[in-house]
Order: C-alpha cells, then structure tokens, then sequence
C-alpha cells in the first residue's frame, strides 16, 4: 500500500513537472515515505532522516518531506526533530502534495472523508502488473495496530472509479492487476449504491487484456461465501488467499480484538482448499504477543501444522502507539518473542519447502514479469498461487503467460524450464 502511495505522489510530482531521479544529490524534492506498522520500520526512518541531513546541508535548496504514517502519527513534531523537513503529508492528504511543495514548514493531516473520490494521477514503476487501491483505512482495531489511526476510517473508492482505473490499465497493455485494502472482504460496507466487493470482482473480470486479478488483505471475520463463489467463477481471478490468522490460540485472538476463534479461521481453510483446487493460502503471524504463555504459543505451532500454509509473513509482537494492546498487563521480553519468532519460522520453512517439492515436475502457468532480480542470466514469472519461478529465457516473454516446467525449489522461489515456444525459440 505504501509503495503504491509513491508511485501516485511520484504522479501529482511528474504533473508539476517533475521527474525521478535515483540519486538524492540530484533531487529537488525527497520525500520519504514511512511505514509505522512495526518500532523496526520506524526507527529506520529516523536514521534515513539523519542522513538526509547532509544532503541538505550540501544543497540548502533541495526540500525533504515525511509521508505516510509516521507522518500522520508525529505530525508537526517532525519539524521540531528535524528541522531540515519542509513538509508533512498523511496518507490521507495525497492530494495536497502539489500545494505543499509551495510553501514552506507546512503540514497537511487532516481526516479527509472525500479522499475515496479523488482521481490521483499515478506514476507507476511496472508495466505489466499494477497495484490499485479499492478502499482506504480501517475499522477493525486490532488491539496490537496502529493502521486505524494512522490511515484513518475505512472508506471505499466507488466501484465506477475503480473500473475506470483498471479500463485504462487494460488499455495500457497491463496483465495483472492487485487490488489493495486493509480488509477487501468490507469494500463497499460506506457505499450507498450496496456494491460488495464480489461485485467488484465481477465487474472488473470483464475488462479485456487483464488477465489475471488479485488481492489483499482478506480479514477471516468478513470472509464470505460468496468470495469462494468467486473464485470458483472468475478465471481470471487468482487462487490465492492471503488470510492473516495471527495467533493460533482463542484467548490470544480474543486479547488482539481479531473477531474469530482458530476453529473457524480452520473452516475456512478446509471450506476453501475443498473447493478451490490446488489454492494458496498465505498468512501473517505475530508472536509474544502480550500475555501470550508457552501454551498459547504452541498453538499457533499446532495451527500452522495443521494448515499448512503456502507462505507465511511472521512479525515479533511491536508496542505501537496508542493502540489498546499497549495497555495489557504481561507484555513479554524481547528474548521471549524472538525465540519463538525463530521458531515459527524454521518450522514455516520446512512446511514451504515440502509443499514446493510436491510440485517439482508439475506443468504451471506463470505470467512473466521480467528479468530475475537475483540472477540476471534468467527471467522470473509468478505462478497464479503467488510463487516466484525463475527460468531461463529471453526477453520477448516479458508480459507473456506461458507454461513452465517445475524443475527444482529453492528457499524462496522455484526453478522452471518453459515449455511453450514461439516462432522456434524457446521463451
Ligand atoms: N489489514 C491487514 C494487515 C495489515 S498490517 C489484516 O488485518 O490482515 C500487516 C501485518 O502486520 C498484520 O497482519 C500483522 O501480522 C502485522 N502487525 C501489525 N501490527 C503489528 C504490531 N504492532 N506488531 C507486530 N506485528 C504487527
Ligand atoms: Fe490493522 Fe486489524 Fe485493520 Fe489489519 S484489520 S489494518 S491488523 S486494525
């Protein structure tokens, strides 16, 4: 979400004339973007802020901004820290970027209910697939999240503006799109024309040229049947399901405000992997979460046994501001967390690495997405369930959908050999 955020200031800036450049002593504007949803990311920014502070002192003109959460969460506090800052813009006041870089020491935060219908021109930095965000905000407080008061309340884009968005990715040769949200399964829940997210599913299967569609994040609370329904309908529409389940154990799920027990976050993994062949399911963990005992802990080792997920992101529980968690008795030592944040990991890598050598030999479509980041003698394409397939190939396949063969697995991704041709060389 918050690379998505760059790519549309990267679009208002480019509308003013600007255009981007990699290297800091040339820029005339730096704005950095920042995630709060962890301490770790937040004393990252502080550090890339400090040397920042040398740019600035080599070139007084260039102007240095603060986005995104950090942003809205410190406000003009930020100016007091670092006065090198000219500018402070929440993730809800995109749109006066243009004005802000006017003026000087000026900050724009305010709730702004009508973000969900402006039209924010957008730079993107891929041209096959794209990222388009369908709502804003959240509703949910967690008790461990910062995200509802940093991104304010959840609010949806209307379904015509969405389309709109996606027609001209269509039209601009894109293939895949990955619609954005805190929690999708709620898109529309503010709208007044009652459009549900499946609708919007439906409506933008239609549009030629995108061949495939994705999305996160699914709550498990707001999950519905007829999502399932959708999946089993929408070719185009990815069998993948990122459903964060958190913890394994109900006292701790009850404690984080999730809204649903293991048993039911159970049956919907039955209910979609009976339904959906061969789906995907990713899912974020957190551990020593406060209070959370060695018994808790082990049910989430129980539950990430039982479901086998394809993929898991697991984060250390991470005091945020203002949140209610802050306010629970027992918080739990860093050595508590990491260990068994080591834990959770080594157990995920071995269930991902099984699961990857159970399709070793197995014919897989893959939509290519260009050059292979790590090796630059071979392309990389994704399967239609999220996973990376690195191959040897040419070029000409970027953007192409083609058929590879699964030839081995490697700790984060898969090796292929395709087995389409096109005009007798391979691709
Ligand atoms: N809206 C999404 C999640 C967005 S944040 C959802 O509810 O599924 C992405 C992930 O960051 C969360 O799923 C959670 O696992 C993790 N996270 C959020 N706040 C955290 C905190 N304070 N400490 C550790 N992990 C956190
Ligand atoms: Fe945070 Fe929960 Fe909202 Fe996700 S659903 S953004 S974890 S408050």
């Amino acid at each position: 979400m918050n690379f998505h955020d760059s790519e549309r200031m990267a679009g208002i800036l480019e509308t003013e004339g600007y255009s981007l450049t990699e290297r800091p002593e040339d820029a005339d504007l730096i704005i950095l973007n920042t995630c709060s949803i962890r301490e770790k990311a937040e004393h990252k920014f502080y550090s890339d802020l400090g040397r920042l502070r040398v740019v600035k002192k080599k070139n007084p003109e260039v102007k240095i901004g603060v986005s995104g959460c950090i942003a809205q969460q410190e406000g003009e506090r930020i100016f007091k820290k670092a006065p090198h800052v000219s500018l402070i813009l929440g993730p809800q006041n995109l749109t006066s970027l243009s004005e802000l870089i006017e003026v000087d020491r000026r900050s724009s935060l305010e709730d702004r209910p009508d973000y969900a219908k402006a039209e924010i021109p957008t730079r993107r930095l891929d041209n096959i697939k794209a990222w388009v965000s369908i709502m804003y905000g959240c509703n949910n407080f967690c008790s461990y999240c910062v995200v509802p008061y940093t991104r304010g309340r959840e609010r949806s884009r209307p379904l015509t503006d969405i389309f709109r968005e996606v027609e001209g990715l269509s039209q601009a040769g894109y293939k895949e799109v990955t619609l954005l949200g805190q929690n999708v399964n709620s898109y529309g829940r503010n709208l007044e024309d009652g459009t549900d997210f499946t609708e919007l599913l439906y409506r933008l299967h239609d549009l030629k040229g995108i061949e495939r569609i994705r999305f996160v994040t699914s709550h498990p609370k707001d999950f519905s049947e007829r999502l399932i329904k959708a999946m089993k309908e929408l070719p185009k529409l990815c069998e993948h399901m990122h459903l964060p389940l958190q913890a394994g154990s109900d006292r701790i799920l009850n404690l984080m405000n999730r809204g649903y027990t293991y048993r039911d976050y159970k049956e919907m993994a039955d209910k979609l992997r009976s339904e959906i062949p061969d789906v995907a399911i990713t899912t974020d963990i957190i551990t020593g979460f406060p209070e959370e005992t060695e018994e808790d802990f082990e049910k989430t080792i129980v539950a990430l046994r039982e479901i086998r997920f394809d993929g898991i992101f697991v984060f250390k529980y991470s005091k945020r501001p203002n949140t209610s968690a802050l306010l629970l008795p027992g918080h739990l030592q860093d050595e508590i967390k990491a260990e068994r944040f080591s834990r959770v990991l080594d157990i995920q890598d071995y269930i991902t690495l099984e699961k990857n050598r159970g399709i070793i030999g197995k014919n897989i479509e893959i939509l290519v997405e260009g050059k292979s980041k790590t090796d630059n003698d071979k392309m990389t394409g994704r399967t239609r369930t999220n996973k990376i397939v690195n191959f040897i190939g040419n070029i000409e396949s970027k953007g192409k959908i083609i058929m590879v063969k699964i030839s081995g697995t490697r700790h984060n991704s898969l090796d292929g050999e395709p087995l389409d041709f096109a005009q007798g060389k391979p691709l």
